[in-house]
């Protein structure tokens, strides 16, 4: 390992590798968490036409009245009949307002005169109202031509519900990232399996997939891969040939079954970083072939976690066309945090709210291989490298997770 390098030129590092990839056209209901890769405007008004706001009379506006009333449109069924000067309309909530009204009377607000029935119409006693009262116009939420999503953006609920509401039926993304994990492990053993003397359960291959999962991409190829150097290569091949991304974990560093370096050089990855200066996840390795990014994460489940959160997601983001960078801001420590001589910490922190904003507390014991710490955690809290601590009351640059 040479020099190590600080996060942010490993971020960047890795940003600069990065090319978006194409897009396909999806489905609303197939859409949520995707990334839009297109502007969309609506080629209509919304709402469509000019609707009432309320159940009660359309009527044109004026003084109080006693009014005939002449029909009745519903929510989809438009009236056939206008409104004249003495004559009123029954109406409901989104019903197109008919001709000649300009304002409607809610039903709270009227008094029924007379009933209707078949062979005559019905009176009903309006206050004085103004034009405008209870009415929706036409394109007061969008107006044809208007932009109302915008590309990098995630699709989130309301997104896809306004994409709807200006009658798209697909919208184009990013294609999903594909990722391959590789797990490396002689000691690796399946959740349901019984631990063999030396063995441990694979958290690494569960917990690094929900983070692919939740970082829009796809997980293509998921392999435990034994500490051989032969398995090594044949499974990376494998995974480069059906993935944007390749993820290894465990394996990189330089012990005699360490065999994640020697197969990624024998490959042809050229590598952009090994080392950083971070705690946990300091062996971290990074390299590019062609199109394709190829991450050694540490084994330690914490450190594979924290550096997929780091210098995974950020790619995974920008692969798609989203913003990439993190939400970050500041919070005050509410305990004492002792400083790493030699290397950033990112500290697994819980956050509240208070009035002079973030405040964050360790979830517990910050060891790289006490995956509970990461339970609970909303953002890691960053500590520069130094002597003694910082205090309690300092405030501390911090990353939401
Ligand atoms: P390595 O990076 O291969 O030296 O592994 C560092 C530590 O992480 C060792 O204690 C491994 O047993 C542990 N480890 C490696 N892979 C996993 C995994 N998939 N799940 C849980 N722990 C792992
Ligand atoms: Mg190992």
């Amino acid at each position: 390992m040479a020099r190590l390098i600080s996060i942010d030129e490993a971020r960047s590092r890795v940003l600069e590798s990065v090319r978006p990839l194409g897009t396909e056209e999806v489905g609303l209901d197939a859409a949520l968490g995707r990334v839009l890769a297109e502007d969309v405007t609506s080629a209509i008004p919304v709402p469509p036409f000019d609707s009432s706001a309320m159940d009660g009379y359309a009527v044109a506006a004026g003084p109080a009245a006693e009014l005939e009333v002449v029909g009745e449109p519903r929510a989809g069924h438009p009236a056939p009949v206008a409104v004249r000067r003495g004559t009123a309309v029954r109406i409901s909530t989104g019903a197109a307002v008919p001709d000649g009204a300009d304002a409607v009377v809610p039903v709270e607000r009227t008094e029924p005169i007379q009933p209707g029935n078949a062979s005559q119409n019905g009176l009903v006693r309006v206050p004085a109202i103004a034009a405008g009262e209870n009415v929706r116009y036409a394109g007061e939420d969008v107006r044809a031509g208007d932009v109302v999503l915008h590309t990098g953006e995630i699709l989130g609920p309301a997104e896809l519900g306004v994409a709807a509401s200006v009658g798209r039926p697909t919208l184009t993304c990013a294609r999903r990232p594909r990722v391959a994990l590789l797990v490396t492990g002689d000691e690796l053993t399946e959740p349901g399996e019984g631990l063999r003397p030396g063995g441990i359960y694979s958290s690494n291959r569960f917990a690094l997939a929900a983070q692919i999962e939740r970082a829009g991409a796809r997980l293509v190829l998921g392999e435990s891969v034994p500490d051989d150097a032969t398995g090594t290569r044949a499974a990376l091949t494998r995974a480069l040939d059906v993935a944007d991304v390749v993820i290894v974990s465990g394996g990189v560093s330089v012990g005699p079954h360490d065999h994640v370096k020697g197969a990624l050089g024998e490959l042809g990855i050229e590598e952009r970083f090994w080392g950083v200066s971070l705690r946990p996840g300091k062996p971290v390795w990074f390299g590019v072939r062609e199109r394709a990014l190829v991450y050694g994460l540490p084994g330690n489940p914490v450190s594979a976690m924290v550096t997929f959160q780091l210098f995974v997601r950020s790619a995974l983001a920008r692969l798609q066309g989203a913003d990439p960078s993190a939400a970050r801001g500041e919070a005050v420590l509410d305990e004492a945090v002792p400083r790493n001589p030699r290397r950033e910490e990112a500290v697994r922190v819980r956050l509240r709210a208070d009035r002079d904003g973030w405040h964050a507390t360790t979830t517990g014991e910050q060891g790289s291989h006490m995956l509970t710490s990461m339970l609970h955690a909303d953002a890691l809290a960053f500590v520069g490298a130094g002597g003694g601590q910082v205090a309690a009351g300092e405030r501390v640059e911090i990353e939401l997770l």
